[in-house]
Order: C-alpha cells, then structure tokens, then sequence
C-alpha cells in the first residue's frame, strides 16, 4: 500500500481542515462546552487504534488480537479510576448521549418515572426530555431552577416524594453555580433513588480542584470527555463506592449496558486519545488550568455586570457566563449572530422563566475553558466584555426590520437579511480585526 499523505489523497478536505484551524485560531471561542485537545490527544486520536475490532472489555473480548488494545483500555481506565476517586470506570461510550441512555437502561426498566433538570431550564436532552428517545422509553419528570439561578429544591424535593423516580440526575447544560451535591444525595437516598451526577461540563473542573466532586454522595457519574476535560470527543461512566453499596452488581449492569446492550466495537483511538487527555489532566499544570478557568469566568462576569448584563444566578461560580438579555431588548439569535461575525463565537439558550421561544430565547451562553487553555487571563477578559458590550450596542441601534414581528414569514426573512448584513457589516469586521489581533498573541499553535 502506498502511503499518500492527507495533502495527496484529498486536496478538498486537507484545504478544510486547514479553513478550521485558521477560524479557531482567529476566533475568541467561547462556547462553553468547547476546548482545544492538545497535539498529543490529537495523536492518539489519529493512531492505529481506529483500525482494531475489540467488542468486549479487556481479557473478554470477542475478537483476536487485543492484546495491545487490552493493555491501552486497561491503562485508561486505572487512570479514570484514580482520577476521580471512583471504583469502577466504563471509558467506552461514545458519547454523552450514549453515556446517559447506557445508565438508563442499566438501572432503569421501559416506563420508570426519573427525574432531571428542565430543557429550558438548563436541563440536557438525554435525561428525559421531550424530543429525546429516553423520553419514550422512560416517564420523566423535571425540576426547574430558581429566578436566580439556582436549584428549585422544593420542588425537586416534591416531585421527588412524589413519583418515587428511579433515577434522579443532577446537572445539564445551564448552571452557573456550585452543585450541591449532598443535597441531591439526601434526596436521592430518602426515596431510594439513584443519584446520576451528569459532570458533562465540568470534569475538569471536579480533578483540577475549582468543583467540588460528586464521588463520596453520586451512585454514578456520567462526564463527556471532551469539554473542559480537553480530551477527544467522548465519555465514561464512572460507579462510586457509593454505588456498589446500594448495588453490588452496578459496575456489571452498567458494562453490560454499553456493550452489548447499546453499542458495539468500541472506538479505540478515542480511548487512547482519553488514556492521554487523563495523564494531562493529573498534572499541577492542570489544577492551574482549571483554577484559571473559573478565576476568568468570574472576571469576565464582573466586567459584564458593569455593563447592565443580567447575569442568571448573579455572576459565575465555574467555567459557564448565562446571560438574559430581556433589559437590553435584543434576543440571543441576533446576538449570537453578530458575535460569529464579529468572531466572538457564542451560543444561544433560554434562561428560566424565558419569555421568548427556544430557537429565538432571550439568552446568551459564553464560558472560558477554550480561552484559557490558549492562555488568556483576567486581562483578557475584560477586553471580552468591553467587545460583546460593543456588539450589544450597535445592535442596539441596529435596523433589525421585521425581526420578532408576529408575522412568522416576515420574522424569518428579517432574519436571512440579518444574516447575510452583519457578516459584510463594517463595526462587527472592525470588532472581528481587533478580536484577531488579540487571538495571535496567543497561538494556538503553541498548544497544539
Ligand atoms: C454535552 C452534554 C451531554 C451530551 O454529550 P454529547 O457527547 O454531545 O452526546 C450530556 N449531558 C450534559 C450535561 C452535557 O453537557
């Protein structure tokens, strides 16, 4: 076989992945759930182990020749293991999707009522919302959060007396808070239900020391891989001592779930490159990381609530910035919009009690583990804050036309108008010349 380089094979998408590199380079990412892996995850990722069949778990695998994989899923897993302070770790799940349904089907049965936190609220698709299949197989039911951002606990606490749920999970996509989790254990524990504490957002967070961890109150921890943990895109599983106790057979269920139950070969350069991101993750540099990350997020927040941003849950106490921008008149969409124009690159999502509707909400997400690893500090931030105040502003005084009129058909062609003018509108490239500016100083490449 003549080994061609990528460069030889596919000019077409050798000339993509070099028009990506060249956006997360020039853009401020601040997509909360983002992150740049570094050159040695991406290494792994790119490795020989994409090619091997491994069906199984090691020394039980279905297929020959996983001597090497056995020793790599191994190693992966003590280093999740001792990581998190865990008992067992399942490092195969594809996804966090996947994650939460294997969970699910290991401790649930089709029709059990569980219990998480509300879409627009915050809550994650894969515990029991609407549109997701584990809202067919499962009876959800949900908690909401408080005006200011934090926890509904009277009402988790009757709906939890209430339906009596199998499952009760903690955590999802909007939170701006500290979990608490013991809080959620007492709970779970008074009406005998597992506690789930989906740590998708914040794992690197929980090892880097700047959360405190789920492991001595969850039964399971659920956490994506490759969000502030910085590795490739993934997740595990993780059972707690916590959790043998209730269940002696919990790490079983949960194995058998991922495979056979829900997935087949595991993708083993994803698990080699997740080997990597833990080593990472286990060094001083990285409780550093992690402890920036939320020292830039509450800087980022001060600065924003100088500016009369409504901050939900009053500023930010992790990686995440939840911004409601009722008082400023503008909804997220337009917002978000003009920022990927301007190269501030942020994200759309309703805030509790939202007014407007979930494709057009009135909030804004940012957060700053994707600007940290870069290296940016609190300095930095304030910069970030004096941008998105300027795009608000000249939104502000913008013509929107049509947009949020009750006329859905002129309300969708305001919009494609809009779209197509703030990305050939010369404030938000001024912004756009400004951000890219500050991005060079702090290269990527030197990362990667
Ligand atoms: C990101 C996330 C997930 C889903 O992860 P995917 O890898 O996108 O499937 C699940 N739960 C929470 C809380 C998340 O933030």
């Amino acid at each position: 076989m003549k080994k061609a380089s990528l460069r030889k094979v596919d000019i077409e998408i050798t000339k993509l992945i070099l028009a990506e590199e060249k956006r997360q380079q020039d853009c401020l990412i601040m997509i909360p759930s983002e992150n740049y892996s570094s050159r040695a995850v991406r290494e792994a990722l790119g490795s020989v182990f994409t090619d091997k069949y491994s069906e199984g778990y090691p020394g039980k695998r279905y297929y020959q020749g996983n001597q090497v994989v056995d020793k790599m899923e191994r190693l992966c897993i003590e280093r999740a293991e001792k990581l998190f302070g865990v008992a067992h770790a399942n490092v195969q799940p594809h996804s966090g999707c996947e994650g939460n349904l294997a969970i699910l089907s290991a401790v649930c049965r089709p029709g059990d009522p569980i219990l998480s936190q509300h879409l627009y609220m915050g809550g994650h698709l894969s515990m029991g919302q609407t549109a997701s299949i584990t809202s067919k197989f499962y009876r959800p039911y949900y908690y909401g959060l408080t005006k200011d951002g934090d926890i509904n606990w009277p009402e988790l606490e009757s709906q939890a007396k209430k339906y009596k749920p199998k499952i009760i999970f903690c955590g999802g996509t909007g939170f701006t808070r500290v979990f608490n989790f013991a809080r959620f254990a007492r709970i779970a524990d008074e009406v005998g239900a597992y506690f789930v504490a989906d740590i998708s957002h914040i794992p690197g967070l929980v090892v880097g020391g700047a959360h405190p961890s789920p492991k001595n109150y969850a039964h399971l921890i659920m956490t994506t891989t490759h969000k502030t943990l910085r590795g490739p895109r993934g997740a595990m599983i993780l059972v707690t001592r916590k959790g043998l106790k209730k269940d002696p057979e919990l790490a079983n269920k949960i194995d058998k779930a991922v495979f056979p139950g829900l997935q087949g070969g595991p993708h083993n350069n994803n698990i080699a490159a997740l080997c990597v991101a833990l080593k990472e993750a286990a060094t001083r540099e990285f409780k550093v990381y992690a402890r920036q990350i939320v020292k830039n997020s509450q800087a980022l927040a001060k600065e924003l609530i100088k500016d009369d941003f409504t901050l939900v849950g009053g500023g930010s106490a992790n990686h995440m910035i939840w911004i409601d921008l009722t008082n400023k008149g503008l909804d997220g969409w337009t917002v978000a919009w003009a920022g990927d124009a301007a190269g501030l690159i942020c994200n759309r999502q309703t805030v509790p009690f939202d007014a407007r509707s979930p494709y057009y909400p009135s909030g804004l997400r940012l957060g700053t583990p994707a600007v940290t690893t870069r290296g940016m500090k609190e300095k930095e931030m304030v910069l970030v804050a004096h941008w998105l105040n300027d795009i608000v502003e000249y939104l502000r005084k913008f013509d929107l036309g049509d947009i949020g009129s009750r006329d859905k058909e002129k309300d969708q062609l305001a919009r494609k108008i809009f779209k197509q003018k703030v990305f050939k509108d010369s404030h938000l490239s001024g912004i756009r010349s400004k951000i890219k500016k500050l991005c060079w100083k702090f290269p990527v490449q030197s990362i990667n």
